[in-house]
């Protein structure tokens, strides 16, 4: 079995205990490779190494940063195959699963490395005369980044490479489950060219490596990934730091009598027994029109049957195993509960199960007569467990989906409009819950942001780089201001208004969207040239014509194309004359 060693400022180091912790495969049960179990000691040598690190990295502009995180990206992409086969065997999930982690952790390095040409910061008026008011986005300083064993790589992509371009360094303790996967994240960095001490690795147990970092005062920040009781223990333990929180999840789905049945099973299926229902946003309730519950009881029974239970590296193989034995032990302690605390009906599964003799495997589990206060429908199991709860209509289905502490996740299956308006609406009102199809997947460009549903903030996002920024620097600077340059700003925001005016007298659907297009290209082309130096090109109004025709040519949506390019160039000339972006340039 391969031995690995911290990585402390670039530097392979022996950990002060002579423990270690063991990842092991639990399809197998075979142990995959040791690494230590790091000390609170451990944990100082790693902020020191990253405090050195921080003057220099948080100096480096931006996009070199972002650079870097591209890099990492692009190798990889072409290690896919090969990372993609050691999430599997290290936390089980099933091989195309196990891809898409790696397919995340490199969309996430993709999208964070953008960030480093898009850190905006903040200009705004004054209640005084002869005063500028700015707030630049710094960054915080050294974070720490502590994460579960769900995503072995994704997660700490979504952890490390915000962070990273927003010019912090860190210290990262993965968990326990997978180390080896997270530290392939950490070479890949070091290969991408991240200068040493930037990010500093230690292994280690929760309660000493994990509550060091949080406890630590020279840490500044936490993002944080993992259980709500964990979660509560940040928040108690952290003291003064910023704080990005992902915690645990009660999601659901609902099926209403009009919903397409095949549709819905599909979605259940994925949403319940994916990852073996270790995801956050896994589906644990379905909420089900009495009148299609039989139906889809039975239907989905079926499906259930014929999963196959197996190692994850195997084609035929559905669902995979749990993380560990303990994981089994708490499913199965949840069968009970179900059974003989809140009196549900047990479909399906309920058991431990092996495959050759081996691993920590569960059959996927259905309950029926489950009501929305009993223990299986309010907490979290995070195993292949699943709550059918029956509903008369959809203020009831609303109310059963709302009825949990936790939240993250909700769908609707339906084929009436009204119905998944009536549900985005009250569910959205109750603070718990983003929408996702099937409940499960995750999006890097959304943010779920949902305070009483227990993930505080994610750290993917346009919103989530935040938990890895300072806005404190807001600098008031006295200064003549330029009366040229206010009789700009006024005649754009005069013209602006007469354009935005315009709209509501007179102009047709197609220019009227043609003008919010056009202003959304400016701002998009700010964003693109707003580094680099300046330079000067025309604007060329019959080229921009012909591309935009080109580009929406097969948008059904627009009525008349020529009025509505010719339109939409237009206001893109006057919006990008106005604010520079047509003469800006590298
Ligand atoms: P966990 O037990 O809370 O562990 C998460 C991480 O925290 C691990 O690295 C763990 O280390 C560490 N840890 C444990 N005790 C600690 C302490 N006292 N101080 C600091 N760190 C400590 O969670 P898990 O079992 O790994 O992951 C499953 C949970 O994560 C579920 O609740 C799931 O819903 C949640 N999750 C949420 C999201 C989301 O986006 N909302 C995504 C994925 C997972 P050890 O491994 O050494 O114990």
């Amino acid at each position: 079995m391969k031995r690995f060693h911290n990585i402390i400022n670039g530097k392979r180091i022996v950990s002060r205990s002579n423990e270690t912790v063991v990842s092991v495969n639990p399809a197998t049960e075979k142990p995959i490779a040791s690494f230590p179990k790091g000390t609170a000691q451990d944990v100082h040598s790693a902020i020191n190494a990253a405090e050195k690190a921080a003057e220099e990295w948080s100096a480096t502009p931006p996009p070199k940063r972002g650079q870097i995180l591209l890099r990492a990206a692009q190798i990889l992409r072409k290690e896919k195959q090969n990372l993609g086969r050691l999430v599997t065997m290290e936390m089980g999930k099933v091989l195309p699963e196990g891809l898409g982690d790696v397919q995340e952790s490199i969309d996430m390095l993709e999208y964070a490395s953008g960030e480093g040409r898009r850190l905006f910061g903040h200009t705004t008026t004054s209640e005084l005369p002869d005063k500028v008011a700015i707030t630049l986005r710094s960054h915080v300083g050294v974070m720490g980044l502590i994460t579960p064993w769900n995503f072995p790589t994704a997660i700490p992509a979504w952890k490390l490479a915000p962070c990273l371009v927003c010019g912090n360094t860190a210290v990262f303790k993965p968990a326990s489950d997978t180390p080896l996967c997270a530290l392939k994240m950490v070479e890949l960095l070091e290969r991408a060219g991240l200068p040493k001490g930037v990010v500093n690795f230690v292994t280690g147990s929760g309660g000493v490596v994990g509550a060091e970092i949080v406890r630590n005062k020279k840490i500044r920040g936490i993002s944080f990934t993992g259980s709500r009781e964990v979660g509560e223990f940040v928040v108690k333990n952290a003291g003064i730091k910023k704080i990005g929180l992902e915690l645990g999840g009660k999601n659901g789905i609902i099926v209403m009598d009009d919903a397409d049945l095949g549709m819905a099973v599909d979605g259940i299926v994925f949403g319940a027994y994916g990852t073996t229902g270790q995801r956050c946003t896994a589906t644990s309730r379905v909420i089900v029109h009495r009148k299609v519950r039989q139906k889809l009881e039975r239907v989905l029974t079926a499906r259930i049957k014929k999963l196959r239970l197996g190692n994850g590296l195997k084609q035929s193989t559905d669902v995979g195993p749990l993380i560990n034995k303990a994981a089994v032990e708490k499913v199965h302690e949840y069968t009970r509960i179900g059974l003989e605390e809140d009196g549900a009906r047990l479909v399906t599964g309920g058991k431990p199960a092996k495959v050759g003799g081996k691993g920590f495997f569960y059959r996927p589990t259905l309950f029926t007569n489950v009501t929305p206060d009993m223990r299986i429908a309010q907490e979290e199991i995070f195993g292949p467990t699943l709550g059918m709860i029956e509903v008369k209509n959809l203020d009831e289905a609303v109310d059963a989906m709302n009825s949990v502490s936790y939240g993250l996740s909700a769908a609707i299956y339906t084929n009436r409009i009204r119905n998944a308006m009536v549900l985005l609406w009250t569910v959205y009102r109750s603070g718990k819950f983003p929408f996702m199809h099937s409940s499960a997947p995750a999006d890097k460009e959304t943010a779920f942001d949902w305070k009483r549903g227990e993930t505080i903030r994610t750290p993917a996002s346009y919103w989530g780089v935040n938990v890895h920024l300072n806005s404190k620097r807001r600098k008031e600077m006295r200064s003549k201001m330029n009366l040229k340059g206010v009789g700009f700003c006024f005649l754009f925001v005069l013209l602006a208004s007469l354009l935005t005016a315009g709209t509501g007298c007179g102009l047709s659907m197609d220019e009227e969207r043609a003008m919010l297009d056009a202003e959304r290209d400016v701002e998009q082309m700010q964003s693109e040239l707003s580094i680099g130096g300046f330079g000067v090109f025309a604007f060329d109004m019959d080229q921009c014509i012909e591309d935009c025709k080109e580009d929406n040519e097969n948008d059904g949506t627009i009525e008349n194309l020529q009025v509505y390019c010719e339109t939409r160039c237009k206001f893109r000339e006057i919006f990008g004359g106005l604010n520079g972006a047509n003469t800006v340039a590298y």
